[in-house]
């Protein structure tokens, strides 16, 4: 069996584990925070009386895997296709009428850190919340060829994080 091991449960953790989903991977996350989704974070008060996205706000449709994804593969319970334009306001207050210019601007009533939860419930991942990892160690080069971005040790990787794949926006 296939160990694999994440740092954080972002969408991006949520989607490749969900990728692995029916592999006989062995797949654990250790995530530092309370929750899950990361930067697509959604707070809540009463309950879910009150919910708020306060990272991204919504999921666009430009991709047809990720409409596939939310429409046909995850539950589509409390999805919300939000039709109008999503106001904006910046670091004076000013509020202004924001852009209209995608299709579909998914999120769920339960706020966006649903996405996560579907896919990670569609897998066998164990998610350990509030476990922080403290330090990552990496192997040295050898000459059989360690692949970039694992050359250092105990270093930042120079690797640029890519977007996600859940189309998260
Ligand atoms: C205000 C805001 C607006 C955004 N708008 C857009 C947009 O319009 N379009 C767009 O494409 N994207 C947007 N994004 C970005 C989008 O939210 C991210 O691309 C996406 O959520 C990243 O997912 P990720 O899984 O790669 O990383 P993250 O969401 O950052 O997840 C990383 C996870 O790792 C955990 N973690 C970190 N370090 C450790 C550690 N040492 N030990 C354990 N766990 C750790 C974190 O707690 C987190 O849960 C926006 C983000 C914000 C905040």
């Amino acid at each position: 069996m296939t160990r694999i091991g994440f740092v954080g449960a972002g969408a991006g953790t949520a989607a490749a584990a969900y990728a692995l989903r029916g592999t006989d991977a062995d797949l654990t996350v250790l995530e530092k925070s309370g929750g899950v989704c990361g930067r697509a974070a959604t707070r809540r008060r009463n309950g879910y009386e009150y919910v708020y996205d306060y990272g991204a706000n919504y999921v666009k449709s430009e991709d047809e895997r990720v409409t596939r994804l939310l429409t046909e593969e995850l539950d589509t319970d409390g999805l919300v296709d939000v039709t109008a334009p999503v106001w904006t306001f910046d670091a004076d207050g000013d509020i202004s009428e924001g852009r209209d210019a995608d299709d579909h601007k998914w999120s769920y009533e339960r706020g966006l850190t649903q996405i996560a939860k579907r896919l990670f419930a569609a897998t066998n991942a164990t998610v350990h919340r509030r476990t922080r990892v403290p330090r990552r160690h990496r192997r040295r080069s050898t000459s059989s060829g360690t692949p970039p971005g694992t050359t250092t040790s105990g270093g930042r990787s120079s690797r640029r994080s890519r977007p996600s794949p859940t189309g998260v926006s």
